[in-house]
């Protein structure tokens, strides 16, 4: 059987992230992965933006990695020469329930260290988007966008360089954590032994630990699948910065991102779906995007959108249910040495993947 210290399941931008960490760490990691290269799930089906850490809850993992992956990765970015930009978001209010909205979010935004929000009325709003209408925004100039390919080939080659391999085509299949070491079995029945092993799976995430023996399965958390559709716009984008409404439930609301080429999308929405590999947009949705979208660009002209792609965010909790936390359980939570579970990174799993990839690694380095 063949030997390898430390193995991390996933070629997606957190699993690179973690493997990357751990080899400049100095320990010997294999990266496996199950398709043909790397990147091709949640990682390349995403808005693309550094999230400035908003949202979430004080405290919550969310909020922490989050901050910290934000800045880890504005520095990793320059540093390497490699695109994004700064551009800035509006998380704008459309009726007057949502200004007071606003205000909570700015509480919520500062307590989780987020202090550089700026309130607008609606005249600063149209000074700097004239096409945007609202009655108030808050403007965060720490949101930006990035080239999500560019960043995990640039990981790639960091893992690489550091002596890392990454696998492709080497599906996992099941683990045997039962007698100190775990051993790895790809799907062609080959086995690896490996004193740590990083489950980041993604949508895959929680399925796979389920076929871990020797851990607790009460421990692994229930799956849940909400799909997000994007459609593009057709044309010149209205706005220099990203426009968000008032947060919806499951999602941030149909928001409008840009991708560094300066085209338009907007999404993504949130689509319950029983399936993870459920990808295809239904154009029929375009409908509640144009009333959507029109509360803050009315003149969003008639069969301006298209159809585009969609992602399906990895959930851990269900329709109705409070949103979730990161879920990240390493050696001490679960019982098992060496062993961590990623579970439910979704948004902003992208821009806390550095903060993550360190976090993963003082909880391996506890061992
Ligand atoms: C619609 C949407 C919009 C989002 N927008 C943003 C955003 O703007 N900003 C932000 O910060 N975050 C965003 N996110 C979240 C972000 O995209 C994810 O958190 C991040 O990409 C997760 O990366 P990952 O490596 O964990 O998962 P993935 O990219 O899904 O990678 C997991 C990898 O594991 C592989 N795999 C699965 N099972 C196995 C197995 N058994 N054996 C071997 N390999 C396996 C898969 O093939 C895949 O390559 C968004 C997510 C969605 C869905």
């Amino acid at each position: 059987m063949d030997e390898f210290d430390c193995a991390v399941i996933g070629a997606g931008v957190v699993g690179l992230a973690v493997a990357r960490e751990l080899a400049l760490a100095g320990r010997e990691v294999i990266v496996l992965e199950s398709e043909g290269a790397v990147g091709t799930g949640t990682s390349s089906r995403n808005s693309e933006v550094i999230h400035a850490g908003i949202y979430y809850p004080k405290g919550s993992l969310k909020a922490r990695l989050c901050v910290e992956g934000k800045w880890l990765l504005y520095e990793y970015l320059q540093a390497r020469g490699l695109p994004f930009k700064r551009c800035g978001k509006l998380i704008v209010a459309t009726s007057r329930a949502q200004v007071g909205e606003l205000e909570a979010i700015r509480a919520k935004a500062a307590a989780n260290g987020v202090d550089d929000l700026e309130w607008l009325d609606a005249d600063a709003v149209r000074e700097m988007e004239p096409k945007l209408h609202c009655l108030a925004a808050l403007h965060s100039p720490s949101t930006g966008i990035v080239d999500s390919h560019a960043l995990m080939l640039s990981l790639q080659g960091e893992l690489e360089n550091a002596g890392g391999v990454v696998a492709l085509k080497s599906p996992v299949d099941r683990a045997d954590c039962r007698d100190g070491a775990i051993v790895l079995q790809a799907a062609d029945g080959t086995q690896l032994r490996c004193r740590s092993v990083v489950n980041a799976a993604g949508l895959g995430a929680p399925a796979l630990a389920r076929r871990f023996e020797g851990l607790d399965p009460g421990l692994v958390p229930t799956p849940y699948f909400a799909k997000g559709n994007y459609f593009t716009l057709a044309g010149r984008a209205p706005f220099s910065r990203l426009i968000y409404p008032v947060p919806e439930a499951a999602g941030l609301g149909v928001h409008l991102t840009l991708d560094l080429g300066g085209q338009a999308k907007f999404g993504p929405d949130v689509q319950w779906v029983e399936s993870p590999d459920d990808l295809v947009v239904d154009p029929a949705r375009g409908d509640a995007f144009y009333a959507e979208v029109r509360r803050y660009w009315p003149e969003l002209p008639d069969g301006a959108l298209l159809p585009g792609y969609a992602g399906m965010r990895p959930k851990i909790s269900g329709p109705g249910q409070p949103p979730a936390d990161f879920m990240i359980q390493g050696p001490e939570d679960q019982g098992v040495a060496g062993l961590v579970n990623l579970f439910g990174i979704e948004s902003p799993g992208l821009t806390s993947s550095l903060a993550i990839a360190r976090h993963v690694a003082r909880l391996l380095a506890k061992v």
